[in-house]
């Protein structure tokens, strides 16, 4: 095991990964990368390594989950057994159930659910490296992987975190700031519509820290929603050059 680090921000003010307190990790995000799924999508979000790959609407079964007015969305958050340092048994745990459930619910607000009736879309993540706020980072992959499944929706869904490390408040915790730290708040946002479809908190923060964190977590999530949005044009231009030189 590697010894811990006594302190997570130096005296410079920088971080053990070299980054300010308000930066972000690099996030790269491409779509359209599983040809047998309707629509998907990987991110590298630091160190994280994620695809989601997205089925349907299609005829949704058992079909005793049908609903008559509306399309019901299925998500598996899964970590693959080597995607961190301790071997994760491949069967699901208690923890990627409640991802599974949390990144659901915060993906389920932009959807026009209510136009596909009797439907099902289901979406698997998989986790292929973990470093910290992979329920974000599945959820910025997961809602491009709906998006290029052709669903019409209000708005993308683009996810960060912000937390508290040496009493200071942080953007975009990795993983040991996450396990050290005080705190961490996962958000999921819908830029165009200024609305936040998750809030989550783990650990300690004072009003004043709460607000701050909020803050900086949707500025966070509209740096990455930028990128989310070109990875989704790179797809169709590619597409577009193409059809020009068939
Ligand atoms: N993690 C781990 N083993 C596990 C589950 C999680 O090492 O079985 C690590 C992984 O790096 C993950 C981090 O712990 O990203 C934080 O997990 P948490 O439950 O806080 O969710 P996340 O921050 O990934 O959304």
């Amino acid at each position: 095991m590697n010894e811990k680090p006594k302190k997570l921000i130096n005296k410079k003010g920088l971080r053990l990964d070299g980054r300010k307190p308000d930066e972000l990790r690099p996030v790269k995000l491409k779509v359209g990368i599983l040809p047998n799924a309707d629509g998907s999508a990987y991110i590298e979000h630091g160190k994280n390594k994620i695809l989601a790959g997205a089925f349907g609407p299609r005829e949704m079964h058992p079909k005793h989950l049908q609903r008559a007015d509306r399309m019901v969305l299925r998500c598996r958050y899964h970590m693959a057994p080597f995607s961190v340092p301790e071997r994760k048994s491949p069967a699901p745990s208690r923890r990627e159930n409640e991802l599974s459930k949390v990144i659901r619910d915060a993906l389920l607000p932009s959807l026009f659910v209510e136009n596909y009736p009797r439907t099902g879309v289901d979406l698997y993540i998989e986790v292929l490296q973990a470093d910290g706020g992979t329920r974000c980072a599945s959820i910025t992959a997961a809602s491009l992987a709906l998006a290029d499944a052709g669903l019409p929706m209000r708005d993308l869904i683009v996810a960060c975190a912000a937390g508290k490390v040496d009493n200071k408040i942080a953007l975009d915790l990795m993983d040991t700031e996450d396990k050290i730290g005080a705190a961490d708040v996962p958000v999921a946002y819908m830029p165009n519509l200024n609305a936040v479809t998750l809030l989550q908190m783990d650990g300690k923060l004072s009003p004043k820290e709460f607000d701050e964190a909020i803050k900086m977590a949707i500025e966070g999530c509209k740096k990455i929603y930028d990128i989310q949005k070109e990875a989704l044009k790179t797809k169709y231009k590619i597409i577009e050059q193409e059809e020009v030189e068939e």
